[in-house]
């Protein structure tokens, strides 16, 4: 088995360890190219302008442990928050402050 990283564009043997989409479905099937040209998508941060309030997302990893394996499974999930919510998150990112982003 072997998989094209989307990080390095290499081919890896083996299944990947970390899974997920590059975008949230609402980038792809909601947000039209206006939308999209005002917003932003990045690797674990979107945003978007809808309806005059802004649609925010962070990626997420849910970790499953894999019986046997040494490393345990990501699975990337985009998931939807509030715009202040989105704001404390980049300030908590932007001051190194990730163990706290379980909390938010
Ligand atoms: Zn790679």
């Amino acid at each position: 088995m072997s998989y094209t990283c989307s990080v390095c564009n290499q081919i890896h043997l083996g299944p990947p360890w970390v899974w997920g989409p590059e975008a949230p479905d609402a980038w792809n099937a909601i947000a039209s190219d206006a939308q999209r040209a005002e917003g932003e998508l990045g690797s674990d941060q979107c945003v978007f302008p809808e309806a005059g309030r802004a649609r925010c997302f962070v990626l997420g990893r849910l970790e499953i442990p894999v019986p046997g394996a040494e490393e345990s499974f990501a699975w990337l999930v985009w998931v939807e928050v509030q715009p202040n919510d989105f704001l404390e998150y980049e300030r908590k990112m932007e001051s190194g402050r990730t163990r706290e982003f379980a909390t938010i």
